[in-house]
């Protein structure tokens, strides 16, 4: 279902001329906010937000403050051509496109943090991680002014982050949380699978063979948080090639570890394949967030 018209802007100045336009004639603004290096995942909050309102932006921004000095921002993986073309076929009507120093003037000052969720989790192996995140989508949101932004549930914790960011921050804006969206034999989608070598993609997959052993535990009655994920770690310690970072069964309110599993908890997990970091997460009684 190709849209005839996708629009590129790479300043601040005139992604906010055209949407004032749009907004004065009545239309809404739904973000989708990435990375690039289209999959799956990132299309179908594409979709989400074509459902929920008029007018569908894609903001595409590798965003050098979410990175730690060790971490993988110059080899990222960029295909801004294959992006376009993609976000194109899926509706999106405008990518907003900027490079750093759109974004970052020189010198950066100001930055926005979400305590103590932004400290755990990945937030223990990647310190600054959150801080870029939150400041850099406090930007886009005053950049775009959405009335809707869609976030996917494969990065949990940002998007638990995000909704505490904007609950606290004030701002106008709804946040979605999507559905992972998952290869067939079940690793979640991300741009950094590319990474994996053949031996790691075929081992990789033993991540969510092992959270929905999990779910079957806790479905059998096993409400105990530790013996679940002792489970868990040993299943995935199967993989020779797995290195664990964390596996984590937390309460989606504060992020906390909790002893017994209870609606609202879920199992998050950081697993390495040689030099490349997976996630994943699920939760382990089904409700809706
Ligand atoms: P990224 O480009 O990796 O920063 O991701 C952009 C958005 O796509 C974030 O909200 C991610 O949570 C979401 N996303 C990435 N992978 C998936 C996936 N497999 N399923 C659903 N959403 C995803």
């Amino acid at each position: 279902m190709e849209k005839k018209h996708l629009k590129v802007y790479n300043t601040i100045y005139d992604i906010r001329k055209e949407l004032a336009l749009l907004r004065s004639v009545g239309k809404t603004i739904g973000l989708v906010p990435t990375m690039g290096y289209f999959h799956e995942g990132h299309l179908s909050l594409i979709d989400v937000a074509r459902k929920n309102c008029d007018i569908v932006v894609v903001s595409l921004f590798v965003n050098p403050t979410q990175f730690g000095p060790n971490e993988d921002l110059a080899k990222y993986p960029r295909d801004f051509e294959r992006d376009e073309r993609l976000a194109k076929e899926r509706g999106a009507d405008i990518i907003f496109y900027p490079d750093t120093r759109e974004m970052y003037p020189d010198p950066f000052l100001t930055y926005v943090v979400t305590e103590k969720l932004s400290g755990v989790l990945c937030g223990e192996s990647r310190p600054i991680h959150f801080r870029g995140v939150t400041t850099v989508v406090a930007k886009l949101f005053n950049i775009v002014q959405p009335d809707i932004a869609v976030f996917g549930r494969k990065d949990a914790q940002q998007a638990i982050i995000i909704k505490k960011m904007v609950a606290d921050l004030n701002f106008p804006v709804e946040i979605i949380v999507a559905p992972i969206i998952r290869e067939a034999d079940g690793l979640a989608m991300s741009s950094r699978n590319t990474y994996l070598n053949s031996k790691e993609r075929k081992q990789a997959p033993i991540i969510y063979r092992a959270l929905q052993k999990a779910i079957e535990m806790v479905q059998r009655g096993e409400l105990d948080a530790e013996s679940v994920e002792r489970s868990i770690r040993q299943q995935i310690e199967t993989a020779p090639l797995a290195r664990i970072e964390y596996i984590e069964i937390v309460n989606e309110k504060n992020l906390e570890p909790v002893k017994t599993i209870e609606p609202g908890t879920f199992v998050a997990v950081a697993v390495w394949f040689g030099k490349t970091r997976l996630i994943d997460n699920v939760d382990l009684i089904d409700l809706e967030w």
